[in-house]
């Protein structure tokens, strides 16, 4: 089983002005596009990696028997396969409203937009490169953020939202501006308000 680079569901510049068009194509076609080939490469040569779901091999990292080095290979890129498949699939180009999650969100966070305030300072304070979650865990809502690629997966639990705070996401429109980034992407994540 081979891993395969999505296809992006939108144009390059379907997020402008929000994300602009060059970074998406970098984005998505040199970043993405490395995490998958690095990621077929060391399953390739792990045949505990081969056909097996990816999300499944996640959620059992720890207890896999590969090389260290391998591992880590697998942590970053597997991680980073991941991680990106989602991020496209939340965003675009017009809302597309998920009441229901809506709904959970209220429940646990208050509002829309104390979770939102909330997910922004996980994603603001994140050191380095990371991302900020909205996961199910254990059938409760949790912000949290992660280091580098690191998959909520990983922990058990299951990415509703992520956003990628590494500066490959935002550093051609916003240079050092993280905040303006994070603020901007509520824009062209679709399924909330
Ligand atoms: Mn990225």
């Amino acid at each position: 089983m081979t891993h395969q680079l999505p296809e992006l569901p939108y144009d390059f510049s379907a997020l402008e002005p929000h994300i602009d068009a060059r970074t998406m194509e970098i984005h998505h076609g040199k970043h993405h596009a490395a995490y998958v080939a690095k990621l077929n490469a060391v399953v390739e040569s792990n045949p505990e990696l081969q056909n097996k779901e990816l999300i499944e091999l996640m959620k059992n990292f720890d207890s896999l028997h590969i090389s260290e080095a391998d591992k880590t290979t697998f942590r970053n890129n597997g991680g980073g396969h991941l991680n990106h498949s989602l991020f496209w699939e939340i965003m675009g180009p017009e809302k597309e409203i998920d009441e229901e999650l809506a709904e959970r969100i209220k429940s646990t966070f208050g509002s829309v937009e104390s979770f939102k305030e909330e997910f922004s300072n996980a994603a603001a304070n994140r050191f380095g490169s990371g991302w900020a979650w909205l996961v199910d865990s254990k059938g409760e809502l949790k912000v949290y953020s992660t280091p580098n690629q690191d998959s909520p997966y990983m922990q058990g639990d299951t990415p509703i939202i992520g956003l990628d705070v590494w500066e490959h996401a935002y550093y051609l429109k916003y240079q050092n501006l993280r905040p303006d980034y994070i603020k901007a992407w509520w824009n062209v994540l679709k399924v909330l308000e």
